[in-house]
């Protein structure tokens, strides 16, 4: 299917760069959704695409998600994403680091740049070299590090929220919770839910990884096939999207899925069938917001500061679940839906009130 980037089917978005430097070998794309709210934020995947098309594809759709996810979490914030095209493993060099920097730098703070997907945090310190629009960088550059831990903790609050919707108390002693996926969130999670006196089942395709947890945690383990259908309180993926499907929304055996991974429905209409269900869920642009919402903390005045943005976070996503739960239960639609609307609300109101749309902070360089 080749795209129409006019056609507002794609998402209507801002502003849209090929980069192409044929020293270094880099093609990239740049998509700046929306500035609406503010400079977009979005980080750059580097994979291998099997065309063009297919990398603007997924350049535009990560774009756009962005914009929601940091409208609902109430950031001054607008959406962007950019997408390296080819294997990193193979691929990656100071001298192509640089030059995608160089035209990151071009768009003056439209667009600020951040890990993601195959890009690493040593390479987000290269780009600061060459431009001061990047965000996530190493705590010893003055950044935020590694914002994993701090995901966690926002996974923590959207899960107290949900649990004070359902049972009236967000307290989790003795709650049943599926951890599927122990990796940095996952684990961090796991952690968290065992202070808090849950009783913790966990998953991983890697037996290690959940016998480390377990070992810390007391937790149960499971097989990831099976951990979607165990019975308990709140089921918590926490490793790769799609993991609401046709099979296994059927099979799921809680009150409600509050989790950290991206892309959690395999199709929108999944939102439905869970409700159908009485299942509970936690829109998971919603829930794992806290990356963020850590991010956006460095351009605060004053810098980064740690303490500051964790409980931003715990508090901002306990507010904005709970919003959209309350929403989802007045308006009777999906949570999915009224996570958008809330997204769209602060969008459209936005429209009318000037906003900074460039990044207004310049880092020192290392
Ligand atoms: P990670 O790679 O550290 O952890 C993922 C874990 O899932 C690994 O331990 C892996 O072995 C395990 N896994 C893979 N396939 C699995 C399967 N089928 N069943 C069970 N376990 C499986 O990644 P992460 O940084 O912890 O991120 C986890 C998810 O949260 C991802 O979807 C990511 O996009 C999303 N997310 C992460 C952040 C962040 O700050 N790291 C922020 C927002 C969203």
């Amino acid at each position: 299917m080749d795209v129409d980037v006019f056609d507002e089917s794609w998402g209507a978005h801002e502003q849209i760069v090929m980069c192409q430097d044929k020293a270094t070998g880099l093609k990239a794309i740049i998509a700046i959704h929306s500035t609406v709210l503010g400079p977009s934020l979005g980080g750059t995947r580097w994979k291998t695409y099997d065309s063009t098309n297919e990398a603007l594809t997924d350049v535009l759709r990560l774009s756009r998600a962005m914009t929601y996810k940091s409208s609902a979490a109430g950031l001054n914030l607008g959406g962007g994403k950019a997408v390296i095209v080819g294997d990193p493993a193979k691929d990656r060099s100071e001298e192509l680091l640089r030059s995608y920097a160089r035209f990151v730098h071009s768009l003056s703070g439209r667009y600020i740049t951040a890990e993601d997907v195959g890009t690493t945090m040593a390479d987000m310190d290269f780009i600061t070299d060459e431009t001061p629009y990047v965000a996530g960088i190493s705590e010893a550059l003055g950044g935020s590090g590694d914002p994993s831990p701090v995901t966690s903790i926002g996974v923590l609050s959207a899960i107290k929220a949900a649990a004070t919707h359902i049972w009236g108390t967000g307290d989790l002693a003795g709650r049943h919770i599926c951890v599927s996926g122990v990796g940095k969130v996952g684990s961090a999670l796991a952690r968290h839910l065992a202070d808090e006196g849950a009783r913790l089942t966990v998953a991983d395709i890697v037996a290690e990884s959940a016998a480390r947890v377990s070992a810390e945690t007391g937790a149960e383990v499971v097989d990831v096939e099976k951990a979607h259908a165990v019975p308990c309180d709140i089921f918590s993926p926490c490793a790769l999207g799609a993991i609401l499907n046709d099979t296994t929304i059927p099979e799921l055996s809680c009150t409600a899925v509050v989790g950290a991974a991206n892309n959690q429905l395999a199709r929108p209409d999944h939102a439905e069938a869970l409700k159908s269900a009485g299942i509970l869920y936690v829109p998971d642009y919603i829930g794992n917001a806290g990356g963020v919402i850590n991010i956006a903390s460095e351009a605060e005045p004053g810098g980064y500061n740690a303490e500051r943005a964790r409980q931003r976070v715990a508090e901002n996503i306990f507010a904005s679940t709970t919003d959209v739960l309350q929403i989802a239960e007045r308006e009777s639609i999906t949570t999915a839906e009224a996570a958008d609307r809330r997204a769209e609300a602060r969008l459209e109101a936005a429209r009318s009130t000037p906003r900074i749309r460039t990044f207004p902070q310049e880092k020192p360089k290392r």
